[in-house]
């Protein structure tokens, strides 16, 4: 047990067995995209605007490149800008806080709630101020912001909010689909998400009309009509390959969401009687999509290069934190760091893809129960 061998493989994604279980649809998918040669916009990225709208319950869904023009187009459309701070979580991907310098905001980085990994919202009334243009709070490894706490202090600011749910595909709050809170909600279908494009791609939703608009325009260099450019935008349009193919895979998302559940729940139980270990917290307003699976170990790096050797998978969301990355020394930093550091340090994420079996997540199980015995017997 103590001699470490790799009995399995369990890797982090799969992204090739997900493709073999629909190939046949996604390569027709391609080919119809290839025969009629809409390569820009046309019936695929239309489709995928009202595929992906109706399955959120929203008003309106603007496909765009990536998820961070989402992020970056969302405050441009609501116009911040130069001389205004937004405020967000200093753990999270790059990408969120790219988009507030994008637009020549600075960012504000906030104390998180260190059970659920997201926006603190005592810590956020904190740090608004009258420079606060909107908040970005991130719905970070699919986890739900509570968001009827951070909408009441908005609401009461009159401050916008622009939710990150570039890895809450399919998460609820309170029953309804995150994207129902906040003025806007930007996803990104980087492949490795729930729902993942064979590139690049992402989209805004919202339920404003005015703000449909402005995105719309914004995302496809501020066209009113071919010719005639009523803001200065950018060219950041959803790519017609890209919407074939998420047209598809957005049939399977919920299924794939409920094997993801499925395999945390053997985590859950398998994992539970470990002291050592902390495990995912889940707020009774929340249903995660589980894009990550987290636990918390003080001697996370050692775990993690045990179960690399045991052939499992594992990935650390994020190891630097914003506010240590030295592109970032600009930002206003009103958090802990110190306690965001050790949080950085203990962090491990387990393998939580729906192409796993059970055999494989009894796997991890195991190994995290033997790393831990073997260390007592040391
Ligand atoms: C993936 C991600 C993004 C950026 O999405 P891209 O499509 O890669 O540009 C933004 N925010 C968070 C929290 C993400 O996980």
């Amino acid at each position: 047990m103590c001699g470490v061998s790799t009995l399995t493989s369990v890797p982090f994604l799969n992204l090739k067995k997900q493709y073999l279980s629909i190939r046949s649809e996604i390569d027709q998918a391609i080919h119809d995209v290839l025969e009629t040669c809409n390569y820009v916009k046309g019936k695929d990225v239309a489709a995928f605007a009202k595929g992906f709208s109706e399955y959120l319950g929203a008003g309106y869904c603007i496909g765009v490149g990536n998820g961070t023009d989402a992020l970056e187009i969302a405050l441009k459309a609501l116009n911040v800008g130069p001389g205004d701070e937004v405020i967000t979580v200093p753990n999270t991907f790059i990408a969120t806080v790219e988009a507030i310098i994008a637009v020549g905001a600075v960012p504000v980085l906030v104390d998180i709630d260190y059970d659920t990994y997201t926006l603190d919202p005592v810590h956020l009334e904190a740090a608004i101020n009258d420079k606060t243009a909107a908040i970005i709070p991130v719905h970070l490894y699919g986890m739900p912001c509570d968001m009827d706490a951070i909408n009441e202090i908005a609401v009461k600011k009159g401050i916008p909010i622009v939710c990150d749910a570039a890895q809450a595909h399919g998460t609820r709050y309170r029953g309804k689909h995150v994207s129902c809170y906040g003025s806007i909600s930007t996803y990104s279908f980087y492949p490795g998400k729930n729902l993942g494009a064979c590139g690049d791609a992402g989209a805004v939703v919202t339920d404003d009309p005015g703000l449909a608009t402005r995105i719309r325009m914004l995302a496809d260099h501020g066209r009113q009509d071919k010719y005639l450019h009523q803001v200065i935008g950018s060219n950041s349009r959803l790519d017609s390959l890209q919407a074939a193919i998420l047209n598809i895979k957005l049939q399977y998302l919920e299924t794939w969401n409920d094997r993801r559940k499925e395999i945390v729940k053997l985590y859950n139980q398998g994992l539970a009687d470990i002291d050592n270990v902390t495990l995912p917290l889940v707020p009774e307003y929340a249903e995660p999509c589980w894009h990550q699976y987290v636990i918390r170990a003080d001697t996370r790096d050692e775990l993690k290069n045990y179960l690399s050797k045991r052939g499992v998978e594992t990935g650390i969301h994020y190891p630097v934190p914003i506010p240590e990355q030295p592109a970032l020394k600009n930002a206003v930093v009103r958090c802990d760091r110190a306690r965001l550091v050790t949080m950085c340090n203990q962090i491990l994420s387990l393998p939580v893809c729906p192409e796993m079996d059970d055999s494989m997540a009894h796997y991890v199980v195991d190994s995290i129960h033997d790393y831990f015995k073997c260390r007592m017997e040391q």
